[in-house]
């Protein structure tokens, strides 16, 4: 868990320099109006920082033509150790938390993203709350009372493994709550993430976008893994029944709770290796611009351990 700036300070020159940039949103992604806030993005997953309307159809679930895994690997590993960096700052700071929402269909790598993300942290800082099938408990409460209960506190990284925004998903297409109580459910995620924001905490969310055709793939693979047979579920299938549903609830989901404080990444993730990238590379430029505050923030705690330390060396109080 090292921090190395000249490491980071390079990462950060050579990401400047990389000549190779994904095609953005085909045009008709969004309406036109919004196309240059997109667009400004340059990045592998398409970031999505306000309320809009959001086709998922068209936004790619394969990496741009042109890239090369190696490429991707090799950009993936220079964006990790200055995310290594950053994120040994945020928890040393103490100044703000990092929330990572993951969502995305199944099988789509919300537990790969997880594995790829926990080797560049630790379990001092950071830590992973799922959200299932609710307790009778939780049920008893607002949707949200078991959401806010693991939100990170100063200097802490929780990565959440579904979320809130399942209260909008799963509980809109198998219309568990009335229409008008899912639907009231926007504008309270978008109030309860700019309280979190509010608080220091910066919120990252991510659709890990796959196409059905890759589910299938993945599903019949799982099949195939004699030691993975724990991971079968009939459940994965039946819910596959339900994939333009569940896609409809994710552009409104996406559109409606999207802003800059609490933006939503799209990433295309039928290839592991480009949604690592693309992942690694939304976190780094979120933390990036605090850097500067957590270095002065600590170099003055060092200054004033130093000062303290000669105090008491020098016998004076
Ligand atoms: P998994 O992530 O495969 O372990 O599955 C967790 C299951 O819990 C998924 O099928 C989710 O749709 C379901 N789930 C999570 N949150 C909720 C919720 N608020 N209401 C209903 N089902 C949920
Ligand atoms: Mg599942």
């Amino acid at each position: 868990m090292g921090s190395n700036p000249t490491l980071s300070a390079r990462s950060f020159r050579e990401k400047s320099t990389v000549a190779f940039r994904p095609p953005l949103l085909r045009p008709s992604a969004f309406t036109s109006e919004l196309r240059t806030v997109n667009t400004v993005a340059m990045a592998h997953a398409h970031k999505i920082d306000r309320v809009q309307k959001v086709n998922l159809k068209e936004i790619d679930t394969d990496p741009p033509k042109g890239m090369t895994k190696e490429e991707a690997l090799a950009e993936t590993q220079k964006l990790a150790s200055e995310m290594e960096e950053l994120l040994d700052l945020l928890f040393f700071a103490g100044q703000h938390s990092l929330l990572l929402v993951l969502q995305g269909m199944d099988t789509s790598g919300k537990d790969g993203t997880i594995r790829h993300f926990l080797n560049y942290t630790h379990a001092q800082s950071c830590r992973v709350a799922s959200f299932k099938v609710p307790t009778a408990h939780e049920l008893a409460h607002d949707f949200l009372w078991r959401i806010h209960q693991q939100a990170p506190g100063k200097g802490e990284i929780a990565v959440f493994n579904r979320s809130h925004y399942e209260d909008v998903l799963v509980v809109r297409v198998h219309e568990l709550v009335p229409k008008d109580v899912w639907h009231g459910r926007y504008a309270q995620i978008n109030t309860f993430e700019s309280l979190l924001t509010a608080s220091n905490t910066i919120v990252l969310k991510f659709f890990l976008h796959i196409s059905k055709k890759e589910q299938e793939e993945r599903l019949l693979d799982r099949e195939k893994e004699v030691e993975k047979a724990w991971k079968l579920s009939v459940g994965d299938w039946k819910e596959r029944e339900q994939w333009s549903r569940y896609q409809e609830a994710y552009e409104d989901a996406i559109g409606k709770c999207a802003s800059a404080e609490a933006p939503w990444h799209v990433v295309p993730a039928d290839h592991k290796w480009y949604r690592n990238l693309a992942v690694t590379e939304a976190i780094v430029h979120a933390l990036r611009p605090y850097k500067k505050t957590w270095l002065k923030d600590l170099t003055e705690v060092g200054e004033k351990a130093k000062a303290e330390l000669s105090a008491f060396r020098s016998g004076k109080p």
